[in-house]
């Protein structure tokens, strides 16, 4: 968010001050909220009146609107404690936490079936946008170096990709001056196809983007078919255009609970593969990963080596500083799970999730877009059954305390408006009864009481 500065002269002088709950016990002092304190306070004080107001934030267990991870075992939350001074560009100063990082990267290449004859590389961001803009400059120069070595013009490059994206690839499109052809909804096709991407692929294409788990609704793309359209596009053509696949949420499930889906390096145009550790690989925000199947698709002109902490320290990420405690809480998991223990935590949210979508289903005012079977992720909209909107049982389940978000979907289906919940490992099948006896207990209460209905317009999504 970007921050405006409060103009104290303008607002109530009451308003300047915090305004302590429980932490007014052990202080009598103003402090002021928009300056620094002159003076500062013993660490219980400053502690308290802190908690006092992270209190206003959300519970997280009822928040079925986001994919990030709230929840880690008490070992692994010691362990970050622990190491929370790790600086992950300092190398040469942390190399045992460097050489850790390069397990995750080896691990998850694995995952992501990389070919083991090849020279797959990547490494850890704060999160998947930040390693979606690494995937998109690498595609960037390789077409560029292509373009050039054909002789041919570098000043119109474009990204296809389906109007489903997460923001971040709209935003790698503006800040990199790429020009983003979205393949838009149509009818119930949600996402994007090997059909319609091949119509926008041109010479001038860098790569299409592939969605593993839509945050639309959890749907997986076609990328093997993708890949297959593409082959023979390339072929006809003498093109090379190549696929990224955003694996935030499925990179870290597919793996798992559809070992047999072929998604990733096992295709051959499927040249990077984004995933966010602080989804569906249960760690704390903000890490985030990105694999290329092979160095020679991370052009070396995007690496930085810098020798000022001592060494020779290789490096291509947006920022310098960042906290390493992520990576070694990626790491604390792996060990900890084991490929059969993110199975597990991954079917339940999954089980969890296809009872609950199936539940709803049956309900009758409600019509399924998703069932949860990709991600366990599911989106559903009112039939003409309701006597609501998607809106007003949002707002009505915020009264349980329930986090359950409404939004519109984009190009061409501004017209439907869904609901969406993220199943994660918190969410239980007890918690899911609760949910449905409150959302069987609105749609009630709606049909009794039309005049509470509110119908009103809504903000969509984002865009
Ligand atoms: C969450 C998400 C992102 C952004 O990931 P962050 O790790 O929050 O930066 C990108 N793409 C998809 C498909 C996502 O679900």
């Amino acid at each position: 968010m970007v921050h405006k500065i409060v103009d104290l002269q303008e607002i109530d002088p009451e308003d300047a001050f915090l305004t302590p709950a429980y932490g007014g016990r052990v202080t009598s002092q103003p402090v002021p909220k928009y300056e620094i304190p002159t003076d500062g306070m013993p660490p219980q004080v400053a502690y308290n009146l802190i908690r006092d107001e992270l209190i206003l934030d959300g519970n997280s267990r009822l928040n079925l609107a986001t994919f990030v991870t709230t929840w880690m075992e008490d070992d692994a939350k010691r362990l970050m404690a622990e190491t929370f001074d790790k600086n992950m560009i300092d190398k040469d100063e942390y190399p045992q936490t460097a050489e850790i990082e390069l397990r995750c990267v080896n691990i998850l290449s694995r995952l992501w079936n990389a070919p083991e004859t090849g020279q797959a590389t990547g490494c850890s961001t704060v999160g998947s946008s930040e390693a979606a803009m690494l995937g998109g400059m690498a595609l960037k120069w390789k077409w560029r170096e292509r373009r050039k070595a054909q002789g041919k013009p570098t000043d119109k490059p474009n990204m296809v990709m389906g109007i489903n994206v997460q923001v971040c690839w709209e935003k790698f499109c503006r800040y990199w001056e790429i020009e983003p052809r979205f393949v838009p909804m149509e009818g119930d096709r949600y996402c994007l196809t090997a059909t319609e991407a091949t119509k926008l692929v041109d010479e001038n294409t860098i790569g299409v983007v592939a969605i593993m788990g839509s945050t639309f609704d959890g749907r997986y793309e076609n990328v093997k078919e993708l890949n297959d359209a593409l082959e023979t596009l390339n072929a006809e053509h003498g093109w090379e255009v190549p696929i990224h696949v955003d694996g935030a949420s499925g990179g870290f499930v597919a793996p798992f609970l559809q070992p047999e889906l072929e998604w990733d390096f096992r295709l051959p145009l499927v040249k990077s593969i984004n995933a966010s550790g602080h989804k569906f690989g249960l760690v704390f925000p903000g890490v985030g990963w990105i694999v290329w199947r092979d160095a020679t698709e991370l052009p070396e002109e995007l690496i930085f080596h810098c020798n000022y902490l001592g060494g020779d320290l290789p490096n291509f990420a947006l920022n310098f500083s960042r906290p390493g405690n992520q990576v070694l809480a990626q790491y604390y998991n792996f060990l900890r799970l084991g490929r059969d223990g993110y199975r597990r935590i991954h079917q339940n949210s999954q089980d969890v999730a296809l009872y609950l979508s199936g539940q709803i289903a049956e309900l009758g005012p409600f019509s399924l877009i998703s069932d949860g079977s990709d991600i366990p992720v599911f989106a559903f909209t009112t039939n003409e059954r309701a006597s609501f909107s998607v809106f007003d049982m949002s707002d009505k389940l915020r009264e349980h305390g329930w986090l359950v978000p409404a939004y519109t979907f984009p190009k061409n289906r501004e017209d439907l408006g869904v609901l969406r919940c993220v199943c994660k490992e918190g969410f239980t099948r007890d918690m899911a009864d609760m949910l449905f006896g409150h959302l069987a207990a609105a749609v009630k209460h709606f049909d009794s009481h039309p005049e509470q209905v509110a119908n009103s317009e809504r903000p969509s999504f984002h865009h």
